[in-house]
């Protein structure tokens, strides 16, 4: 079946179409003319003239012409006073444009934390929210029972940025009529169902607490530097960027960005601790147990991982 897609930009830096823009097997032309959808507008993309691009737009939001998938990119800008005039587009709010669209699409995809959460927008005085979600907190800007037309919420690709395979993923399973299974904040199951922890090459000096205190070595980063990957979910060690690296495998800590909380209010780079032992515990863990079990396996570390021997 083909569809078509419209996508739209609003309160971000751009960084999702950066990733897209990184697609390579198949690249962004060939999976879009593999899937068969027609890109109905995408700025990066598209030429149309802003006249064209207004009747377009009157098009669609009149039900002229339908639409399956809307794509919004960053946050939804509802300042000053609601008005949403500090982002518009030929001098209508974008935030209109995103409501009147989001209620005739088959689907709405929220791609990265930005139009997923609200992201980093929330903490500005731009009366910033997500589309579904305002942080942890469901409803966001369209509201908490708000439904696309094929009946499914707002799907959250959650990341800053999405990764590009998650995307087309996406893309690839809703042209198939499969609209993936959701979490609890609405992001699909088969790249968000995986802890960032899961994959990471430097597991072994997690298991056997084998941490850094300076970057530049192999070991972990969960106690000291600041490392979200058993906190939260996301495909960042599962789909690798560039086909080669992650955040972790290159010494530097996840710091959470799929997290409806994300950019959290404490420092990237070190973890938040209570008597040396991180606030925020692996997903399911007792502390008591984490501390007892923590101890035992330092006490247990191989001479290798102690000198850092295996390669990563
Ligand atoms: S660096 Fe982070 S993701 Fe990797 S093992 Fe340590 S806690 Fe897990």
């Amino acid at each position: 079946m083909s569809m078509n897609l419209y996508w739209l930009q609003s309160g971000g830096c751009g960084g999702d179409t950066m990733s897209l823009l990184n697609a390579e097997d198949p690249s962004l032309p060939e999976g879009m003319e593999s899937l068969g959808i027609d890109v109905l507008w995408h700025p990066s993309l598209s030429n149309s003239s802003a006249a064209e691009q207004t009747m377009l737009l009157d098009r669609l939001t009149t039900g002229e012409q339908e639409l399956d998938i809307l794509c919004v990119e960053g946050t939804v800008i509802r300042g000053p006073g609601g008005s949403g005039m500090y982002d518009t587009f030929h001098g209508r709010p974008k935030k209109d444009l995103i409501s009147a669209l989001a209620r005739k699409a088959n689907y709405v995809v929220a791609v990265g934390t930005c139009a997923s959460f609200g992201g980093i927008g929330t903490g500005a005085k731009v009366e910033a929210a997500g589309l579904q979600f305002t942080k942890w907190t469901k409803g966001g800007f369209l509201g908490e029972q708000f439904a696309a037309r094929s009946g499914v919420p707002v799907v959250n690709l959650a990341g800053c940025p999405a990764h590009c395979e998650v995307i087309l993923g996406l893309l690839s399973a809703l042209v198939a009529g499969r609209a993936p299974e959701l979490d609890d904040y609405h992001r699909p199951l088969p790249w968000y169902g995986v802890l960032v922890h899961q994959g990471c090459t430097r597991n072994e000096y997690h298991e056997y607490r084998v941490e850094e205190k300076e970057f530049g070595e192999k070991g972990c980063l969960f106690f000291y530097k600041g490392c979200h990957g058993p906190l939260v979910y996301g495909p960042c060690n599962k789909l690798l960027w560039n086909r080669r690296s992650s955040k972790t495998r290159i010494g530097v800590p996840c710091f959470g960005c799929t997290r409806p909380d994300f950019p959290q209010d404490y420092p990237f780079f070190e973890t938040q601790s209570i008597e040396g032992i991180p606030r925020e515990l692996p997903n399911g863990v007792k502390r008591a147990h984490y501390m007892a079990y923590k101890g035992m396996a330092a006490a247990a570390a191989p001479e290798r991982l102690k000198e850092r021997k295996t390669e990563i």
